[in-house]
């Protein structure tokens, strides 16, 4: 990631390059949704692809299922998303703008009296030291206590300021919004029920908890995992696919002897930050821990951690990896009616299982793979002028094409075996891409621009030594193999991947 990246330039490329579109773009667009072009759908899925990879297939005690996006509402009242699925929301009546109430910290004199607090959005503190100095004629920031908003009391805020104001009192009382989308089910008008749309794929996978247990033959400890879609009427949803109204998510439910939270828990926070490490390539610098304070743990959980990600915008949350008891298990079994225990076959005792949960974005994923590959070098353009062009560093295992091959011309000579090998390539396994027009220069800036790692040019030469030059995307350093070894070459390569930087 290059030191000042904006969200901006992640934006601009994933769009130029086929990334990601607005939703319903020729009509204005539809807030918070996006739609994944070409290149983008290839990285995407090859991070779904990786996550089940290394969660299922990797592990005999993890099973996976695909539950149904609609269903039973109970189960929403069950889980405590009725009543507890709600975002506090605060609006300016200055700056129009609304903001979660928890997303607002608060700069407070401890003993300035006249002062006005100044409220800011985490994520910005430093754009906000600038204004607090300014207003208050130079009070070192230092000097203030930062409090969570809800801490203030709401006689108190009308001292506050907001975020993007310069009076205080203009941020509204909290309000509840509840963010799960309602629909209907059945055809007729007035004959309806109310179901929803579902928050999280969790919930799919405790409500089969028995039928996956017994049908797979799996005996606790085991996993059940899932990748789905999830949909939450988002209030606030700047930050581009980082936080959208319909997502995907990869969770994995871990169901465990009731002693044995504590070591799963520990244990699964060790698997998952490998993941993003081994797996997706992400620079340990870049990720780090933010558990939950024991006050704002979600009504399910024990314990609670995010696993976070330098973005753009500030460090945020991809994956959380919650302690969530026998909380999911035991309300179904109160309103289903049904036993949610199970009976351990070596030593007869019976219990609700506790669950560990690990439940990732596919979309924040996608996003921070974008962020963590940006890139920026510079060459020598026209008459020795300095440029810079946009290289994205994915690690192979999530390029969207791992390999481009070039002819040198465009004589049938070189284009007919170059198609072959290209053809061999994909018979393979591997994603290509085939590219014939413009100046090899040319051909391989196209590429690293949209992060493929190899590049094979077969030119004249091919003919007589049948070998290829192989040229890497971030040494730009060249090889020549031989053509009946490029593929070996490859996974070779790929199996040694080196994150540079
Ligand atoms: P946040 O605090 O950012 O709203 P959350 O704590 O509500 O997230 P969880 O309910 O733990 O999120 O969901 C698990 C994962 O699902 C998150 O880590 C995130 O990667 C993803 N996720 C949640 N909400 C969204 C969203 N609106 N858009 C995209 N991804 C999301």
């Amino acid at each position: 990631m290059t030191e000042q990246l904006t969200l901006d330039q992640i934006v601009s490329l994933a769009k130029r390059r086929g990334f990601i579109f607005q939703s319903s773009e020729i009509y204005g667009g539809l807030g918070a949704c996006w739609d994944y072009g070409p290149l983008g759908v290839e990285l995407k899925n090859n991070i779904k692809n990786r996550w089940w990879e290394y969660m299922v297939h990797a592990r005999e005690n993890v099973v996976g299922m695909d539950g149904s996006i609609l269903m039973h509402p109970e189960i929403w009242v069950a889980s405590g998303h009725v009543a507890g699925f709600h975002d506090p929301m605060v609006d300016c009546k200055e700056s129009k703008k609304r903001y979660r109430e928890d997303h607002l910290l608060v700069y407070k004199h401890p003993v300035k009296e006249d002062l006005p607090y100044f409220a800011f959005v985490e994520a910005a503190a430093e754009e906000v030291e600038k204004k607090v100095k300014k207003m208050t004629k130079g009070i070192p920031i230092e000097d203030f206590n930062v409090v969570p908003l809800s801490e203030i009391p709401i006689p108190e805020r009308d001292r506050v300021i907001g975020p993007d104001a310069t009076e205080p009192g203009t941020l509204t009382e909290p309000r509840q919004f509840n963010l799960m989308f309602k629909t209907q089910l059945g055809a007729l008008e007035g004959q309806t029920n109310e179901i929803y749309l579902r928050p999280e794929t969790a919930q799919a996978i405790f409500v089969n908890f028995k039928n996956i247990q017994q049908t797979s033959r799996q005996r606790v400890p085991f996993g059940i995992a899932q990748i789905g879609k999830a949909f939450r009427n988002e209030i606030v949803t700047k930050a581009f696919i980082f936080r959208s109204r319909e997502f995907e998510q990869m969770e994995m439910q871990f169901f465990i002897p009731p002693d044995e939270d504590d070591q799963w828990y520990e244990w699964w926070k060790g698997e998952r930050h490998k993941f993003y490490t081994d797996v997706l390539g992400i620079r340990k610098e870049n990720l780090n821990w933010e558990p939950h304070p024991p006050n704002k743990l979600a009504h399910y959980a024990k314990a609670a951690v995010d696993i976070t990600f330098k973005f753009p915008m500030g460090w945020q949350e991809i994956e959380g990896i919650h302690n969530r008891g026998d909380f999911d298990l035991s309300q179904h079994a109160k309103h289903s009616g049904k036993d949610m225990s199970y009976r351990d076959p070596v030593n007869n005792q019976t219990y609700v299982p506790k669950v560990i949960e690990t439940s990732a974005g596919v979309d924040r994923s996608v996003l921070m793979a974008l962020c963590e590959a940006y890139a920026e070098v510079e060459e020598e353009g026209e008459g020795h002028k300095r440029e810079t062009r946009s290289v994205l560093q994915f690690h192979p295992n999530i390029a969207p094409i791992s390999v481009a091959i070039f002819p040198l011309s465009k004589k049938d000579e070189l284009v007919d075996p170059s198609h072959r090998l290209e053809e061999s390539l994909r018979a393979q396994g591997f994603r290509t891409s085939y590219d014939v027009t413009g100046s090899i220069g040319k051909r391989y800036r196209r590429q690293d621009e949209i992060g493929t790692p190899f590049c094979l040019t077969f030119d004249f030469d091919s003919l007589e030594d049948q070998a290829v030059t192989i040229r890497h995307r971030d040494t730009m350093q060249q090889d020549r193999v031989a053509i009946d070894r490029v593929g070996e070459t490859l996974r070779e390569k790929i199996r040694n991947w080196n994150t540079p930087r």
